[in-house]
């Protein structure tokens, strides 16, 4: 995923811990289990050295968070990113815990990132970057235990670096201990999709559910990495109109369409979207902000916070991110009519088929693309009617919803296994 380089005065964090604290409010969950739940079970911080090319050796910072173990393994990405923190790393993997609940998946949530610009490393730093911040975190990880994927600035390129290191160190090879793999090695069909495929599915069911007719509708993306391209693409062929996309550098409008396919091509040749043909140049911040129906912001957390919540057009808002929303522009959303499909619903096809990729490869299986993207829309329509439902039944915002169902099956996971010792 492209990334925007803004400094987020918000804590993310914070911002976790509210939001699961109005789903515990609205649970009555008990005390206890509310402390338990609100914190994560394990933190590791590591600063480890790698050789750069010039010879001179640096010393980087990296993170791996498992908030919750109690459905399962920990699941999350790792993210390369000059701005990563212990706490947005803590947050994310919060998330990463909700997401697998809502959508059914067994696993508990963990994250990872190491405070880095990739763009800046050459291919043989990045690769002894890779490997030696794997090898820091191998106290954690394992297939049985913790499996991570790509996130922001990370790719199946670098899976492979990981699977490779583990696999050196256990002396036989081990496929199963991260996912978002290349093909050849035990990745999936559909995987490097799939965030950008469950995205799509849910805004199909959430267009239906509030009658917008998606040929006639128009898309704003924020992000035009993993998530965002890939989702102005899949949109393009459920036939709505993507007007503007960004990436880190900026975005670009036409209110009369952009052709996808090219502006890829263009980012592919230039760099970055800017100076499309025929369409006009504007800022990160403005991309939110175009007259269009559907919004989906593809980039980093804190983008719409109440500084800009109200001047968001679109009535339908997809998080194709993690975190991209603020509680207090929730509240304005909420207030101003605008449907949500939040993060951990809305991203969630990504580490759904993450989950499709490491049961295959535990069972040495490989599936048909079309096999994946089945089992992918069933769970993710399901989780999307689920989710509604409740907000229906309880007259709540789309977030809250999901944060009740997700809550409420990571508690009753807990509860039922008991306070060890
Ligand atoms: N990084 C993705 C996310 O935030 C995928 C995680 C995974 O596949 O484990 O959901």
């Amino acid at each position: 995923m492209t990334t925007e380089n803004v400094a987020a005065p918000i804590n993310p964090w914070a911002v976790a811990q509210q939001q699961f604290d109005l789903a515990a409010e609205k649970l009555h969950l008990d005390e206890g289990m509310r402390r338990v739940l609100r914190e994560p079970r394990r933190e590791l911080t590591v600063h480890f050295p790698v050789k750069m090319d010039d010879g001179s050796v640096k010393v980087f910072t990296g993170y791996r968070v498992q908030h919750n173990l109690g459905r399962g393994p920990a699941k999350g990405g790792i993210r390369y990113h000059q701005d990563v923190s212990l706490d947005e790393v803590k947050a994310l993997a919060m998330w990463m815990t909700w997401k697998c609940a809502v959508v059914g998946i067994p696993y508990g949530g963990g994250k990872g990132g190491v405070i880095v610009d990739p763009k800046k490393l050459s291919m043989k730093e990045l690769e002894a970057l890779t490997r030696r911040f794997f090898t820091e975190i191998e106290v954690l990880v394992g297939p049985e235990k913790d499996i991570p994927a790509p996130d922001v600035n990370t790719n199946g390129q670098i899976m492979a670096w990981m699977m490779d290191t583990y696999s050196m160190h256990m002396g036989y090879t081990v496929p199963g201990v991260v996912t978002g793999k290349p093909i050849s090695l035990g990745g999936s069909e559909g995987r490097n999709e799939a965030t950008a495929r469950g995205t799509v599915y849910c805004i199909v069911e959430a267009a239906r559910h509030l009658g917008i007719e998606l040929d006639k509708a128009k898309v704003a993306i924020q992000g035009f990495g993993n998530a965002g391209s890939i989702a102005a693409t899949l949109i393009t062929a459920e036939k709505a109109t993507v007007v503007a996309v960004s990436d880190s550098t900026g975005g670009i409008h036409n209110p009369n369409g952009l052709d996808v396919a090219r502006v890829i091509q263009w980012k592919q040749e230039h760099g970055t979207v800017q100076g499309f043909p025929g369409s006009k140049d504007i800022t990160n911040a403005q991309v939110l902000e175009v007259e269009c129906d559907i919004l989906i912001p593809a980039a980093l957390e804190n983008q719409i916070t109440e500084k800009n919540a109200g001047k968001v057009k679109a009535k339908l808002i997809a998080e194709a991110a993690n975190g991209p929303t603020t509680p207090e522009a929730d509240e304005i959303f909420w207030k101003a009519g605008k449907f949500m499909i939040p993060d951990i619903l809305c991203n969630a096809g990504g580490v759904t088929v993450s989950y499709f990729e490491w049961v295959q490869d535990l069972n040495r299986d490989h599936w048909s693309e079309q096999v994946v993207n089945e089992k992918l829309k069933g769970i993710m329509v399901k989780a999307f009617q689920e989710t509604l439902a409740i907000s229906r039944r309880e007259k709540i915002y789309m977030r809250t919803a999901a944060y009740l169902l997700a809550v409420q099956r990571v508690a009753e996971a807990t509860q039922l296994r008991g306070l060890y010792p």
